[in-house]
């Protein structure tokens, strides 16, 4: 346990007699002890004795100390003026943080004021803008495990994740839900396996994750803070009522399901400064969250998805998180599969580039969004490319009508650009943390509406029209604010200045009540000099001692006998008069009661804008999509990209284009890609850095950006609907990564024999690098033959094993392409081209040439080469050597270890020859592959 968490030992020790404010700061250690508290005294958050040696440690500031009638504690006092630079290190360091409020006007009350904990700031619940780094999407995640292991008692639940024969594992099923608690975003999903979640996770990078009892801690990622939560928070009924309470009734969803949401709401609840204990409601359970839960199906999201979108009534003001209201429940098997591994070597995402902040990412080259309202949903979008075609072609509508028409997408570019992140927004107001200035700026967007809906009034296709009319202005919100609020309000919300006098009688009369005072003030100078005659009289204010009237010394006999002292000063004298004093209250309380009621009515405005929050968000979303469909068009119309046709038998590209690589190279070389049922497999060879990687990755991200409606860089594309991507890079391709051990490799390999359909598009780089080259060989010839036998997943194979490439003459749907060297001028110089047929096996000499390695030793290896291999004979394209898989192994291996056990072509096959050919690699799985050889390389040593 951390000694800076929970409740101090120094005053443990002297609990009963702790003075009543050191008594409240240990008491909220107790209760919130899984975090640092920082605890409000006046313009300061305080943490006290080993929380404050860590707080200073950590932020940098000065140790000091308390010292009272019990004893002296260290302290550290961060100020609250610039407190969330310092929570962000907190967080950062590994801690989550309780910020405890002053609940009552010091004022107000005689002894201690009253704190109480009004938020919990960890990783995965941040909604404060200044921690929020980006407009992207911040999600917490909560998983459950229903096994035997887990808490539940029914298990008769199957969803998706199961693949080719493989059940559910142990401990499922699972259950699964994200939120954003910035945006109100939430997601849930279920499965029966591990391999399962972890996809999921993969997808939506939580930056933190609570887990229920017995649900397994290690799938999540480093980076994710991970922590069990309350067990009673998961408790199936317990779940369900406040599950219910929030979206209402979600008919058949798996019990794991619902447990990982309730248990999320609860932590958000939690982290809003709700009950610690919020899993342990206990008896008053039914109070707690007993909203009306009225049932309400169907499109909240309004969008083209499929989805299951559930929406509740929250018109329960009692709860802070009414902006919680739409959750998709969505199946894993409704999007293209693209897990951690493929998100990563694809380079999708910033956060998960393997390589930093090297790379553009294709989140970026693929961002025109003018919004973050649209750049979240176009995150999500490429997270989740979609199956259906109808879907797909429904998205790719919308995109093809603006891309053909630039004053429209010019018109909504800009007319979006005004447009403010109302649903980061609008949960502020719901949690009562809005200003009156974020609800101008929900003004002013919702003003836009309008002006949308005209630029679309000529759009045609049907995706932009349903679009069109569901965009909802808002009119009786937006004229409520603007009735409301003034137009430049001021930041603070209890100093006035915030809400427009006509719109409440009484605050009219104040204002003009303090109006007319100020006004006689304003008169009282030229006033009084006449009724004195005192030229140089002034009439002044000062915040001590009010207003004031000053006579100069030598003017002290012409002053009036109603003028009565207040101050004295060098040269001069102030006083009042009684009927100044008069008006100065009247004005001070028509102010401070004005400032007080522009506060009430600021609140309640919040309030009814805060019941309207599903509209605002429905609209948020409407206005994304929108955004996404301008992005997708103004790129489109860019960088040349073409419509692609998704749900077609084949795939044909002509002329396509890596999306990212080509923003990076002056000059990009377009490639065909073609496969079909006929021909699914290909292996991949030719030099290093000739475009092997680029080529495969730029099939598998056509493919991505069509399913998620984008178009495609290439100058034509018919492709089939892909289920799932799989991208596999060797090892030794990856040691940046850190991962580079071949038990990985193969754990990932096994992953997709398990997984991958005949509708998968499988990318393997370099495979089978982090092993001898035989077995190496050996695995990749199995991996070969089972994916095309057994599964018939579209394949694209790049690997350095050139006796690969053989295979194409033995198996029907495996054919051979080529990168190669261009002799222009006699330099050697990268083409960048792919060809049909397989590489010449002496790329690597070429590449020795182009490398400078001098004439002599280039043709010593060309001879060598030919000695050891008769099948390749110098650059070019080779159809065919011939060769099979014994011939490979054994050249390959009398290569490597010079004649240990080889023998030579016309000899008698030796044991190891005739073991080796009564394996069944087809059928073998890689881990038995590894042990054969295991053996084989045994038999070979004894
Ligand atoms: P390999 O996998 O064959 O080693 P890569 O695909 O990594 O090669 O490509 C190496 C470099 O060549 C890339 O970083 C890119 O800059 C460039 N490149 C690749 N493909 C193309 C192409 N089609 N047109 C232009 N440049 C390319
Ligand atoms: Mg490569």
């Amino acid at each position: 346990m951390d000694a800076a968490l929970g409740a101090p030992a120094k005053m443990a020790e002297r609990e009963e007699d702790l003075t009543p404010m050191m008594a409240q700061y240990f008491e909220l250690c107790r209760e919130y002890d899984d975090s640092l508290v920082l605890f409000q005294v006046g313009d300061f958050y305080e943490a006290f004795c080993e929380a404050a040696e860590r707080v200073a440690r950590i932020c940098e500031i000065t140790l000091t100390k308390r010292e009272d009638s019990t004893g002296e504690y260290a302290m550290a006092g961060i100020p609250i003026d610039n407190a969330e630079s310092y929570i962000e290190r907190l967080l950062e360091a590994g801690y989550r943080v309780a910020v405890a409020d002053q609940v009552e006007d010091p004022d107000e009350v005689s002894g201690v004021v009253d704190r109480a904990v009004t938020r919990v700031v960890t990783p995965g619940t941040l909604t404060e803008d200044e921690l929020l780094r980006s407009a992207d999407n911040n999600f917490v995640a909560c998983l459950t495990a229903d096994g035997p292991g887990g808490d539940a008692t029914t298990r008769d639940t199957k969803r998706a994740g199961g693949g080719a024969g493989a059940g559910g594992d142990e401990n499922g099923p699972y259950g699964l839900a994200l939120l954003d608690v910035s945006t109100g975003d939430c997601y849930a999903t279920g499965a029966d396996r591990l391999d399962s979640v972890a996809d999921e996770l993969g997808r939506f990078a939580p930056a933190e994750a609570i887990v229920g009892p017995d649900a397994p801690t290690d799938v999540f990622d480093g980076d994710c803070m991970v922590s069990p939560y309350e067990r009673t928070a998961f408790d199936a009924e317990r779940a369900r009522e406040r599950v219910e309470a929030y979206f209402g009734d979600l008919g058949l969803a798996d019990e794991a399901e619902v447990r990982a949401i309730g248990a999320l709401l609860s932590y958000a609840e939690y982290t809003r400064g709700g009950n610690p204990d919020a899993g342990d409601i206990g008896d008053d359970a039914t109070a707690e969250v007993a909203r009306p839960g009225a049932t309400a199906e169907g499109d909240a999201g309004g969008d083209d998805t499929g989805e299951a979108h559930t929406t509740g009534d929250p018109t329960d003001a009692a709860t802070t998180l009414d902006y919680i209201n739409t959750l998709t429940r969505y199946d894993p098997r409704e999007y293209m599969l693209l897990d951690r591994v493929a998100l990563e070597s694809l380079e999708l995402f910033d956060r998960r580039a393997v390589h930093g902040d090297r790379a553009l990412t294709l989140v970026d080259a693929l961002d025109e969004t003018a919004c973050a309202l649209g750049r979240r949903k176009l995150d999500d979008w490429l997270r989740r490319p979609l199956l259906d075609e109808d879907r797909i072609a429904a998205r790719h509508d919308a995109v093809a009508e603006l891309t053909g028409d630039v004053g429209l997408r010019e018109d909504l570019h800009e007319l979006l650009d005004d447009v403010y992140d109302i649903e980061r927004l609008i949960s502020r107001v719901a949690r009562g943390r809005a200003t009156a200035r974020d609800l101008r700026s929900l003004h002013d967007t919702l003003a836009v509406v309008p002006d949308v809906r005209a630029a679309l009034d000529d759009a045609e296709s049907a995706t932009l029209v349903e679009l069109r009319e569901q965009l909802d202005p808002l009119a009786d919100v937006r004229e409520l604010i603007d009735e409301a609020i003034q137009e430049d309000p001021d930041a603070d919300l209890t100093e006035g200045g915030i809400v427009k006098p006509e719109f409440d009688d009484e605050l009219a009369d104040l204002r003009s009540t303090e109006r007319e005072g100020k006004a006689w003030i304003d008169d009282l100078e030229a006033g009084e000099r006449e009724r004195t005659g005192i030229d140089s009289l002034k009439v002044g204010h000062t915040s001590v001692h009010g207003y004031y009237i000053e006579v100069t010394d030598p003017n002290l006999d012409r002053v009036p006998d109603d003028y009565q002292r207040r101050q004295t000063l060098k040269n001069s004298e102030r006083f009042v008069t009684p009927e100044l004093r008069e008006r100065e209250d009247e004005i001070i309380r028509a102010e401070d009661r004005a400032d007080d009621l522009e506060y009430e009515l600021f609140c309640e405005v919040r309030r009814d804008v805060a019941d309207e929050s599903e509209r605002v968000q429905a609209l948020a979303d409407r206005l994304a999509r929108l955004d996404v469909f301008v992005s997708f068009a103004s790129v489109a119309a860019k960088f040349d990209y073409t419509r692609p046709c998704v749900g077609a038998k084949e795939f044909a590209v002509e002329a396509g284009r890596h999306p990212v690589v080509e923003r990076a190279e002056e000059r990009f070389v377009p490639n065909d890609a073609h496969f079909d049922d006929e021909h699914f497999f290909a292996v991949i060879t030719g030099p290093n850095m000739s475009g092997k990687s680029t080529y495969m990755r730029q099939v598998a991200l056509t493919s991505v950006l069509a399913q998620a409606g984008s178009f495609v860089p290439a100058a034509e594309a018919r492709l089939p609907v892909v289920d799932r991507v799989f991208t596999r890079v060797g090892a030794s391709d990856d040691i940046a990564g850190g991962r580079s051990t071949f038990m990985v490799e193969m754990t990932e390999l096994a992953d997709i024999l398990n997984n991958a359909t005949d509708e998968s598009l499988v990318l393997l780089d370099e495979v089978g690098r982090g092993t001898s080259t035989a077995d190496g060989l050996a695995i990749a010839r199995a991996v070969t033959e089972h994916i095309h036998d057994e599964i018939g997943a579209t394949t694209l194979f790049a690997t350095h094993h050139h006796e690969l490439t053989a295979i194409a003459d033995e198996l029907s749907g495996v054919f051979n392409l080529h990168f190669e060297t261009e002799h222009a001028d006699g330099e050697v110089a990268f083409e960048h081209e792919v060809a049909p047929g397989a590489a010449a096996a002496s790329y690597g000499i070429e590449v020795a040439k182009l490398a400078g390695v001098p004439g002599e030793v280039v043709d010593r290896s060309r001879e060598l080469l030919d000695e050891s291999d008769p099948g390749s004979d110098g650059p070019g394209a080779v159809e065919s050597n011939g060769h099979d898989l014994e011939e490979n192994v054994r050249v390959s291996s009398t290569a490597d270890e010079s004649g240990s056990g080889g023998g030579d072509d016309s000899g008698p096959p030796s044991d190891l020859e005739r073991e080796l050919a009564d394996l069944d690699v087809a059928t073998m799985t890689p881990l038995e592959a590894m042990n054969a050889l295991a053996e084989l390389k045994e038999s070979l040593d004894e």
